[in-house]
C-alpha cells in the first residue's frame, strides 16, 4: 500500500521530542475485522474501499504501516484518583492526522497496538471485550448529541490477553478532535524548560482554539476557554445520566470530547451517589461528584499553565483563581437551563431550581428510573405506575403544572423542547453486557440490534 492511497499528516510531530516516540505497530497473528464503521468513514472522507479486504484487515490490524508514514505514541502524565504519575501511550499509538471534508483535523488511533516506550509493565494489549464496549458507547454518545471521540473499527488479533482470566485480544481504532490531554499539559510543565509548554499551548490553540490566537494572554484564555468547554461537557453528562467512571486528568481531552469509556455506565435509578467503577471506592467519580472533579482537573491544567500566564507567580496565580472560581456559577447556570429544558422551560431562572431539586429528590426517594421518568412526563397522560399517584408527586406535578403555564410558548412546544432532550434510549447496563458477552462468544448479532436502537435516542 502506497501513501497515496492514505494520507495522513503529522503535525503533532512537530512539537519537541519530548512529546512523542515514533515506533510501529507489534504484528498480530491471524487479525479479522469485526466491525468496520462505513457512516463514519464516509462523514470523514475516508475512503478504505480502494483496498482489498486482505490489505484493510493488515492496515487496521497494524500489521502493515503504508509507506511513508511514521506511527507514534504520545508521551503525557496525569492525576490517577488524585494521584500524579507518569503515563503516555502504553497500548495506543497515533497513526496520524486526517483531513475530513469538512476542514476538520482527526486523530485516527489505534488501542490496544502493542508495547511503547511508555509501556511501563503492561502488555499494550486490549481485550475484545472492552473494545467493544468503547465503541458501543461512544457510537451512543455521539448519537446523544455529545461530544465524543469516535469508534472506526474493531480487529479481532487472534491471540489472547491474560487478565484475570484468558481473553481474546483486539484493536480499536478510534477517531478524536485530538488527543491532547490536560496530563499533557501537566507532562510538558515538568520540563525547566517552559517553552516545552509554550510549544504544547500554541499547537493546542491552531488545532481547537484559533480564536485565540490574536489574544494577548494566551494561557489565560485557553484556561477560560477550555473552563466552558468542559462544563458544557459535563453539563451533557448529566443530562443524560453518563457517568465517567474514571475522570482522571490523562482521560480529560482539550478537545472538549469524552475519550477513554472503561468502567462507565449510564445510570438506571436515580441516585447521586452512583457509581460503576469496581475500584472506586471512596466514590470520587460518582455521577454528582463529576462537575467537582472536572473543576479539580482544571485546577491541574491551571497550575500548569502558571508560568505562561505572568512572570510573577503571584500575579499567575491571582488570575488562575479568578478563571476557576467562576466554574461554579457558569456551571451552575448552565445546568439549570439544561434541567429547564428537561421540564420543557425554555427559560429557567433561579427561582425554577426548587422545582427541579424537588423532582431529583423525589427520584431519589421513591428509586424512579432517570430516564424514564422524564420521557414520562413529556406524554399526554402519565403512566398509571403508583409512584406517580402519590401525594407528593401530585404536589410537584401541580406546581410544575403551573410554571408551564408562565412559559410563553405553548405545551406542544414544551413537548418538543423535551424529547429533544430526554432520550427514550439509552445504553443500559444489562443490554450492553449482554450484548458484549455474546460478542466475545462469537455472536455479534445482540451487539449491532444495540447499536441500531442505540443509534436513534
Ligand atoms: P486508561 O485506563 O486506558 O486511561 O489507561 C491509563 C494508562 O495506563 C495509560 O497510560 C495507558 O496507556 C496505560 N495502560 C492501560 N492498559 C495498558 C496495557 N495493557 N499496557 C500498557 N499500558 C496500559
Ligand atoms: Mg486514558
Amino acid at each position: 500500500m502506497t501513501e497515496s492511497t492514505f494520507q495522513l499528516e503529522n503535525t503533532y510531530c512537530n512539537l519537541p521530542g519530548v512529546f512523542f516516540s515514533k515506533l510501529s505497530p507489534t504484528p498480530v497473528s491471524s487479525p479479522e475485522i469485526l466491525l468496520f464503521n462505513q457512516k463514519l468513514a464516509e462523514e470523514i472522507g475516508l475512503d478504505l474501499s480502494v483496498l482489498s479486504e486482505e490489505e484493510r484487515t493488515q492496515l487496521l490490524s497494524g500489521n502493515l504501516v503504508p509507506e511513508g508514514i511514521e506511527y507514534f505514541a504520545q508521551a503525557y502524565a496525569g492525576h490517577q484518583f488524585g494521584n500524579f504519575t507518569m503515563l503516555g501511550d502504553g497500548r495506543a499509538l497515533m497513526l496520524g492526522e486526517h483531513l475530513a471534508p469538512s476542514g476538520q483535523r482527526l486523530d485516527l488511533q489505534f488501542k490496544g497496538s502493542g508495547r511503547t516506550p511508555y509501556s511501563r509493565g503492561g502488555d499494550g494489549r486490549a481485550a475484545l471485550g472492552p473494545m467493544l464496549r468503547e465503541y458501543l458507547i461512544s457510537e451512543a454518545m455521539h448519537a446523544l448529541g455529545i461530544p465524543t471521540t469516535r469508534s472506526l473499527a474493531v480487529v479481532a488479533t487472534g491471540e489472547s490477553v491474560y487478565r484475570e482470566s484468558e481473553l481474546p485480544g483486539a484493536i480499536l481504532t478510534r477517531t478524536a478532535g485530538s488527543h491532547i490531554r490536560v496530563g499533557t499539559f501537566e507532562f510538558a510543565s515538568l520540563h525547566e524548560d517552559k517553552a516545552i509548554t509554550q510549544a504544547l499551548l500554541n499547537y493546542l490553540i491552531d488545532r481547537h482554539f484559533p480564536e485565540i490566537r490574536e489574544e494577548e494572554n494566551k494561557a489565560l484564555s485557553v484556561l477560560q476557554a477550555v473552563i466552558d468547554q468542559q462544563i458544557d461537557l459535563i453539563t451533557h453528562w448529566m443530562r443524560v445520566g453518563f457517568i465517567h467512571g474514571v475522570m482522571n486528568t490523562d482521560n480529560m481531552a482539550l478537545s472538549g470530547e469524552t475519550i477513554d469509556y472503561g468502567p462507565c455506565a449510564f445510570m438506571d435509578i436515580f441516585s447521586p451517589d452512583t457509581v460503576f467503577s469496581s475500584i472506586d471506592h471512596k466514590g470520587r467519580y460518582a455521577y454528582a461528584n463529576q462537575p467537582y472533579i472536572a473543576q479539580w482537573n482544571l485546577a491541574r491544567l491551571a497550575e500548569s499553565l502558571l508560568p505562561l500566564m505572568d512572570g510573577e507567580r503571584e500575579n499567575a496565580i491571582e488570575m488562575a483563581e479568578d478563571a476557576l472560581n467562576a466554574f461554579e456559577d457558569i456551571y451552575k447556570n448552565k445546568w439549570l437551563s439544561m434541567m429547564g429544558s428537561k421540564l420543557g422551560l425554555h427559560r429557567v431562572d433561579q427561582k425554577d431550581e426548587a422545582l427541579v431539586t424537588e423532582l431529583l429528590d423525589w427520584m431519589h426517594q421513591q428509586k424512579a428510573d432517570y430516564t424514564n421518568t422524564f420521557r414520562d412526563l413529556s406524554k399526554p397522560e402519565l403512566p398509571s405506575e403508583s409512584a406517580y399517584t402519590t401525594e407528593s408527586f401530585q404536589a410537584w406535578h401541580t406546581r410544575w403544572q403551573d410554571r408551564l403555564g408562565k412559559e410563553v410558548q405553548d405545551w406542544d412546544s414544551s413537548v418538543t423542547l423535551m424529547d429533544s432532550v430526554n432520550p427514550a434510549v439509552i445504553p443500559r447496563n444489562h443490554k450492553v453486557e449482554e450484548a458484549l458477552q455474546a460478542g466475545e462468544e462469537g455472536d455479534l448479532s445482540p451487539f449491532h440490534n444495540l447499536l441500531k436502537a442505540l443509534a436513534n435516542p
